[in-house]
């Protein structure tokens, strides 16, 4: 690890340099290899005993400083404060893939732990490597999880489970919430202070910029207009989509009751805690605009001094997210459907599409990756789909786009594996026993989403019983 953490150059209020809780007896349960590589790390050394040690949250590097982050944020639409209370960011490292965060999770109690143990358990932390793996292979941002280390220690929650420390790679693990702190509990210069060290950090071309904040706040909201695209996408719900759970830099962070849809049903929701659907699936874009413009509040005092003119110049910037949600949802999905040109009636298409998916209750997946394959699916016997598809031809026709040539493009956009979960619940429940063969060969097949390998198949049929799958937030 760096010994210069840029974040230490932010003003003491953004973080607290947090004391170690060493734990008794710690093993890797995961490297992630292939993540290893593509940062450039040496595979031996992070296999060795001394990064054991580390990633535990047993010794530091010399000269690190372990730090838990500060941060506020809209839990279910509640303002609270928070911070990092069961993480510690234990470095930067300049990668091959640029500047990155190294971070506990589950590495104890901070001071920002409240009644909380600050630990994590088997489970729920194999849960965010297997999903973060599945959205990486899928090109979506992500954060990434490097190792788990299990600490040979138990955690309380509704029954005694094996405690886990995730090495978890970000880009920086700055969050609308970080934000929201800063001006709740902040002077104005650090917001600024904060603010300019995301833009260093995330956006450097804005740095000289004269308004820089908006255009700042503009980058953003791109990025997570897209990043929100590509969920929709994938048929992909996170859950939490709390303003602390999204970062400034457009990677998805955070995977506690996040899944992936089966039956396309647009008010899917996974977790136990959201009742009345507020991270659903159809209401994810939404929830992204509400988010942003919490941060949009933020930065008001930065963008300009007048608060009216402050409040014309951001609005107008939050004004481009339905816009951009939709560019880049159209984009995606025209690629589902292996169209590459531009027609003002695509998005009608494949609303149709998606009607009849809802009514036929089809699988989300395997109806699009069905499309581009020979596979039998029943929606595709129906008298709506069979209509539809005819529209679909024309529509390719009018492209000059043949069919073959649509199918050979759509089979490297749409996925044959997900990280369905049943397939995750059923690989979490053998590692718990400490069979850990189930998450391996899951995680090996949703490396590579667009091929499928013999012994892979049978992960790309839905369970029998498609129940109501609930994730809880026993994280
Ligand atoms: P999350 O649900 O992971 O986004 O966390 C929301 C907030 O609760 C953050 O401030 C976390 O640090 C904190 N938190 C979650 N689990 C624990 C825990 N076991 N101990 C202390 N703090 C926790
Ligand atoms: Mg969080």
């Amino acid at each position: 690890m760096q010994e210069n953490q840029s974040y230490l150059s932010l003003p003491a209020s953004f973080y607290k340099v947090a004391t170690l809780n060493p734990v008794s007896n710690p093993s890797f349960l995961v490297i992630n290899e292939p993540l290893a590589d593509e940062l450039g790390i040496d595979v031996n050394k992070l296999k060795s005993e001394r990064a054991l040690q580390i990633l535990a949250g047993n010794e530091m590097p010399e000269s690190a400083a372990q730090i838990a982050q500060s941060y506020a944020g809209h839990q279910f639409g509640h303002f609270t404060m928070l911070g990092d209370g069961r993480a510690l960011l234990i470095g930067e490292q300049e990668t091959k893939q640029g500047l990155k965060d190294f971070q506990l999770k589950g590495s104890g109690r901070t001071p920002y732990s409240r009644g909380g143990d600050g630990r994590a358990a088997v489970g729920p932390m194999l849960r965010e490597y297997i999903i973060s793996e599945a959205l990486h292979a899928l090109h979506i941002p992500t954060t990434r999880s490097l190792a788990i280390v299990k600490t040979g220690e138990p955690v309380y929650r509704e029954c005694v489970l094996d405690g886990a420390i995730l090495t978890r790679v970000a880009s920086s693990h700055l969050r609308v919430g970080t934000f929201q702190f800063a001006r709740h509990f902040c002077e104005q210069e650090d917001l600024r202070a904060l603010a300019d060290y995301a833009i260093q950090r995330h956006y450097p071309t804005l740095a000289n910029k004269e308004n820089r904040y908006a255009e700042f706040f503009s980058q953003v909201v791109h990025r997570q207009a897209k990043l929100i695209a590509s969920w929709q996408q994938i048929g992909f719900v996170h859950g939490v989509m709390n303003t602390d759970n999204m970062t400034i830099s457009g990677e998805a962070i955070d995977f506690g009751p996040c899944a992936f849809m089966d039956t396309f049903d647009p008010s899917t929701v996974f977790s136990s805690i959201d009742r009345v659907g507020r991270y659903a699936y159809e209401n994810q874009p939404k929830i992204g605009g509400w988010n942003l413009a919490r941060l949009a509040e933020t930065l008001l005092p930065l963008v300009h001094e007048d608060e009216e003119q402050a409040l014309e110049i951001i609005q107008a910037k939050l004004d481009e997210y339905p816009k951009a949600f939709q560019q880049y949802w159209l984009e995606g999905m025209r690629k589902k459907l292996g169209l590459q040109v531009v027609m003002g009636e695509d998005a009608a298409l494949i609303d149709q599409l998606l009607t009849i998916m809802h009514q036929q209750q089809a699988d989300y997946t395997n109806t699009f990756r069905g499309l581009s394959t020979d596979q039998e699916l029943e929606i595709f016997e129906t008298d709506d789909f069979k209509a539809w598809q005819q529209n679909w031809h024309s529509r390719l026709q009018k492209e000059n786009t043949s069919l073959e040539a649509a199918k050979a493009s759509m089979q490297k956009i749409n996925p044959a594996i997900i990280a369905r979960n049943y397939y995750v619940e059923e690989a979490l429940k053998f590692a718990n026993q400490g069979d850990l063969t189930y998450v391996e060969t899951l995680v090996d097949a949703l490396r590579s989403p667009f091929t499928v390998k013999t012994e892979h198949q049978h992960l790309q049929i839905p369970p029998k019983e498609d129940g109501p799958f609930i994730t809880y937030c026993g994280t």
